[in-house]
């Protein structure tokens, strides 16, 4: 694929994915290691399968530092399916549920919990739409919860956690769509941790849930086959047909991590690409504002608005022109968002920020 003209991929999810894997599924699409046929063309039983299976839950081990006894799933229907397999699986009637509510997210996973049985909230910003992340110390949840839920990033307002609460004996669950292998996380503080790829793991389609033994032990054992996670435990998430090219490009993906030194260089760089646009809207004397208070922000999700709504439509469309693809804010919030997701590369960051700073310079 010599010259291929690449975006400047901002886009929120489905995202960017490395020109490297981009380009090494296609070299081997219609060959499969001397196969005679694609990935996506043999069986999920195969051992050529298998080795892609097991490559990808050791891949995932190993660099995102998963212990011993925790299990790594593979699973389907996104992660709004696990905002109703979690309190299926776990939220025992006369029992609680605490959910700390920063964002969209994590308010559709409370309503399919309150759906399910007895949710509460441990915490909320939405007094400010979500522009920050309560301080651990406001989290109030009981401690005979079934368990305490986190949007460990939030995707659509910009705000991340930056450290996460001790928890003891209730068991801490976390949505990390959003900023899954972006930065190094202590496992062992999770009792259970799901993200949907198509933000840093690949493309959409598959589900990742990592989840620690003794929590699934409690899980709810009456349940349908397909929402019980003890269905996908004991069947190494092929009970059914799992998304099998999905699952390869991820593997695929968590190679690429590797190369690059693996979690803790990922991160560096991350921090290094962030900066680049954080640093533009605070040098800019309010001409760019950031959606997130400053000790909230994402490395992840870039939000930030402009002085009107037409000063907005016209940055879009002249950032449009200028080859940047995804940097309209989602509507809830209005004006723009940068998803600077693992796989943008600092070239991009960078060229962004020379874009902001122009564009101010020719409006201010
Ligand atoms: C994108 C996203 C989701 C939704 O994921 P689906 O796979 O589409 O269900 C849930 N939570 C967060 C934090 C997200 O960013």
């Amino acid at each position: 694929m010599l010259n291929v003209k690449r975006a400047y991929n901002f886009n929120a999810g489905p995202s960017a994915l490395p020109l490297s894997v981009i380009e090494k599924a296609q070299a081997e699409l219609a060959d499969f290691k001397g196969l005679g046929m694609s990935v996506m063309e043999i069986s999920h039983r195969s051992k050529d399968f298998d080795a892609v299976h097991n490559q990808t839950i050791s891949l995932m081990k190993e660099l995102f530092r998963i212990p011993e006894n925790y299990e790594v799933l593979f699973l389907q229907g996104g992660a709004s399916l696990q905002f109703a397999m979690v309190p299926l699986n776990f939220l025992a009637p006369g029992k609680k549920a605490a959910y700390c509510l920063t964002g969209s997210w994590s308010e559709k996973a409370f309503k399919e919990a309150k759906i399910v049985g007895d949710a509460y909230e441990a915490a909320s910003s939405k007094d400010t739409n979500y522009s920050y992340i309560p301080a651990l110390s406001a989290l109030k949840y009981d401690q005979d919860s079934a368990y305490l839920h986190i949007t460990t990033n939030n995707t659509i307002f910009g705000t991340e956690w930056q450290e996460y609460p001790e928890t003891g004996s209730v068991p801490l669950i976390a949505d990390m769509s959003s900023d899954i292998l972006s930065r190094p996380v202590d496992i062992s503080k999770f009792s259970l941790i799901y993200a949907g790829a198509q933000k840093n793991l690949g493309p959409s389609g598959v589900t990742l849930v990592i989840a620690r033994r003794d929590l699934l032990e409690k899980a709810n054992p009456k349940l349908l086959t397909m929402l019980s996670y003890g269905t996908h435990v004991k069947n190494n998430s092929m009970f059914n047909t799992p998304p099998t090219f999905g699952i390869y490009m991820m593997g695929l993906v968590l190679q690429w991590v590797k190369e690059q030194g693996g979690v803790d260089a990922i991160y560096k760089h991350n921090v290094a690409k962030a900066a680049l646009v954080y640093d533009t809207i605070d040098a800019s004397e309010g001409f760019y504002k950031g959606h997130a208070r400053p000790d909230s922000r994402s490395l992840m999700n870039i939000t930030f608005r402009l002085g009107s709504e037409e000063l907005e439509k016209k940055f879009l469309a002249e950032a449009k022109t200028a080859g940047f693809v995804g940097l309209n804010g989602h509507r809830s919030v209005g004006g723009c968002r940068a998803s600077a997701y693992n796989a943008v590369p600092y070239e991009a960051c960078q060229a962004l920020k020379d874009f902001m700073i122009k564009f101010q310079k020719e409006n201010n």
